[in-house]
C-alpha cells in the first residue's frame, strides 16, 4: 500500500463568494481531522503539495478558447463569449484569482495521477478535486473546468483501463458525455434521481452509444434515500458491473452531499452508509484516486471524506463513544455537530418499502437490454 493524501494550504484561498455553498476550504477541516485522527501518519502514507501546473497543461482536455476565457475573466473581464461557456453566473461565478483556483484543483488531481502513472501509488486522494458537470466547452454547477475528464484522458493515454465511480449526490452529466462513445472508460454514477435534482439526467435508460453502449451505467436513488436503499442500488446496479470490467485505474468521485443534513440534496446517508460503499470501491482496481466533488454541510463532508479516507486505507474508525474512558474524552470532541461516526438512522416503515420497490423496478429495467 503507498497512499498519498493531497493538501496545500493555498487550497483555501479561494473562495467562490461568501453566500456560495462551495466552499473549497472544507479540505482544510478535513486534513486538521485526518491530523488528529493519525490518519496520516501510518508507515505507507504520504502528504504531498500539488506539482505546478499552468492551466494551458490542459488544453487538450478542453475546447479550444476556455482556458484564455478564465485568464479573461481572472482578470475581470467579462463578455459575452465568457457567459455563453457557463463563466459568471450565480453557479460559477467569475472572482479574482477563479483562473489560479481551476490551476490548483486540477495541477492537484494531475499530481494524483502522475504518482499513479510514475511511483506507484495504490491510493491518491485530492479533495479538492472531482468537477464532474463541466463539459469539455462549458463551466456549470459549481465545475469551471472537468478535472475528472483531465485525469481519465492522462491515464486512457498511458493504456490504462479506467473506471470513474461516482457516489455523489448530484448525477456525473460532464463525465458521462465526455466518454459516451468511447469502450475504455466505464462511466457509472450513483446520485439523486434526476426527477428532483440537477442535472436532471442520469436515468438508467441512459447508458451509451456506439463502441460505448453499456459502458455507461446509472444508478438514480429516490428522494429521501437513506444508506440501506443507497447499498442495496449500489450492489444491484453498480457492483458487478465495474467487477465485471476489471479496470486497471478506478476514479472515484466521492462528494459527500449525499448525507442527511447536507442542504443542497435530498438524500439521507450518514457516513456509515459511505464508508461501506467505499469498502466496496477500493477494491475495485489495483490502484485507485479519490476525487472530493460535492459536500455542502462542510462538518459533515469533511468527518465523511476523514472515514472514507480510513476505509479505503482498511483502518476501522471506532465511534467516539467507545473511546470514552475515565469520562476523559478521546475522540474528534471539538467537531462542531458531533461524533466523527454518525449515529445509525434509517427510514423505516412505507416511505421505505415504496424507496425498496423504486430501486427493485430500476435493477428490472437496468436488466433489460437497449
Ligand atoms: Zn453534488
Amino acid at each position: 500500500m503507498r497512499a498519498t493524501f493531497i493538501s496545500s494550504p493555498h487550497f483555501a484561498e479561494h473562495s467562490l463568494g461568501e453566500a456560495h455553498p462551495f466552499r473549497p476550504d472544507r479540505t482544510v477541516l478535513l486534513g486538521q481531522l485526518l491530523e488528529r485522527q493519525g490518519w496520516l501518519g501510518e508507515a505507507w502514507m504520504s502528504v504531498v503539495e500539488p506539482d505546478e501546473h499552468p492551466l494551458e497543461a490542459w488544453e487538450h482536455s478542453v475546447e479550444a478558447g476556455l482556458i484564455d476565457a478564465l485568464q479573461r475573466a481572472s482578470r475581470g473581464e467579462v463578455d459575452a463569449f465568457l457567459i455563453a461557456r457557463g463563466l459568471g453566473t450565480d453557479e460559477c461565478p467569475i472572482f479574482p484569482g477563479v483562473a489560479d483556483y481551476v490551476a490548483l484543483y486540477c495541477a492537484a488531481t494531475m499530481t494524483a495521477v502522475r504518482l499513479v502513472l510514475e511511483q506507484g501509488a495504490t491510493l491518491v486522494f485530492n479533495p479538492l478535486g472531482g468537477m464532474h458537470h463541466a463539459s469539455r466547452g462549458v463551466a456549470e454547477g459549481f465545475c469551471y473546468v472537468n478535472d475528472v475528464i483531465i485525469a481519465v484522458d492522462a491515464l486512457l493515454a498511458a493504456g490504462h483501463r479506467v473506471a470513474v465511480v461516482d457516489i455523489d449526490a448530484h448525477h456525473g452529466n460532464g463525465v458521462q458525455d465526455a466518454y459516451w462513445r468511447d469502450d475504455r472508460v466505464l462511466t457509472v454514477s450513483m446520485h439523486e434521481s434526476g426527477e428532483t435534482l440537477y442535472p436532471w439526467r442520469g436515468f438508467v435508460g441512459e447508458r451509451g452509444e456506439g463502441p460505448g453502449l453499456g459502458f455507461t451505467v446509472n444508478a438514480p436513488l429516490p428522494a429521501g434515500a437513506d444508506d440501506e436503499v443507497a447499498i442495496t442500488a449500489f450492489d444491484a446496479l453498480i457492483d458487478p458491473r465495474v467487477r465485471a470490467f476489471a479496470p486497471t485505474v478506478c476514479v472515484a468521485v466521492v462528494g459527500a452531499d449525499t448525507h442527511r443534513t447536507d442542504p443542497l440534496s435530498h438524500l439521507q446517508l450518514t457516513n456509515n452508509g459511505m464508508v461501506a460503499l467505499m469498502e466496496r470501491i477500493r477494491g475495485y482496481a489495483p490502484q485507485l484516486i479519490m476525487l472530493g466533488c460535492g459536500g455542502y454541510n462542510p462538518q459533515a463532508t469533511a468527518r465523511a471524506w476523514a472515514r472514507m479516507w480510513a476505509a479505503a486505507n482498511r483502518i476501522e474508525a471506532v465511534p467516539d463513544h467507545l473511546s470514552m474512558m475515565g469520562g476523559v474524552f478521546l475522540g474528534a470532541q471539538d467537531l462542531e455537530g458531533g461524533d466523527l461516526v454518525d449515529m445509525a438512522w434509517r427510514v423505516t416503515g412505507a416511505d421505505k418499502e415504496a424507496m425498496m420497490a423504486t430501486v427493485a423496478a430500476l435493477v428490472q429495467q437496468a436488466g433489460q437490454p437497449g
